[in-house]
């Protein structure tokens, strides 16, 4: 029998040469994320055992990541009737590459958060301002108990000290687009986390 390993963590071919207009060089593959987001499911999965959770995806930026999380969460032992998956659509403003830390609610979640076991799905933590708003509004709910899990974090110039429980990757301190991340909308669809190329910036 001949048994082939697959290197995980390197690009697939796809996501060699070429790359679509814009992107400068791609920082974590399609691979890399679907490691990192099956790690985290092994530890959530563990330590919400015995309570039932609610996930809730911060839109637009964590679509892809709350997906894949709520999927992984089920092939690392997840009972089906032990999760509610829930989203949250805010926005920050600030110039396009950085936010301000004011923060705006533009959808709240469908399910209540009172009792509930709240685990905020974050795409990514900057200065934290986006992460320290949710989880004053949730920790105004009564939630049973209320944590975070961002995909990626960059701890470089933190705002405000704001608690993340579950971190899948430590980004480089620069700006990234991809599984989700956007620059200007555009770039959100790219299946890896990528670097562009200074002249896309129009800011
Ligand atoms: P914070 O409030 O922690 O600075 O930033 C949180 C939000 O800013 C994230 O949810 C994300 O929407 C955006 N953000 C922060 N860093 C990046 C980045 O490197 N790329 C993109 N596309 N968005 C980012
Ligand atoms: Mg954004």
């Amino acid at each position: 029998m001949v048994t082939v390993l697959v290197d995980r963590v390197k690009p697939m071919a796809s996501e060699l040469a070429p790359l679509p207009e814009g992107v400068a060089e791609v920082i974590f593959s399609s691979a890399e994320l679907a490691a990192a987001v099956g790690r985290l499911a092994e530890r959530i999965a563990a330590d919400y055992r015995d309570r039932e959770v609610l996930l809730v995806g911060v839109l637009k930026g964590a679509l892809f990541f709350a997906a894949d999380l709520a999927r992984a969460l089920h092939r690392a032992g997840l009972a089906p009737d032990r999760m509610t998956l829930d989203f949250i659509a805010v926005s920050s403003y600030g110039n396009s590459r950085r936010s301000s830390g004011e923060v705006r609610l533009l959808k709240d979640t469908s399910e209540s958060a009172e009792g509930r076991h709240v685990l905020i799905v974050e795409d990514i933590v900057d200065n934290g301002h986006t992460l320290h708003y949710l989880r004053s509004m949730f920790g105004g709910r009564a939630p049973a108990s209320l944590a975070a899990c961002a995909l990626l974090d960059k701890p470089f110039h933190r705002g405000v000290d704001v608690p993340v429980e579950y971190v899948g990757l430590e980004a480089p301190d620069e700006f990234v687009v991809g599984y989700g991340l956007d620059y200007q909308e555009s770039y959100r669809h790219l299946p890896y986390v990528a670097r562009l190329h200074p002249w896309v910036y129009r800011d």
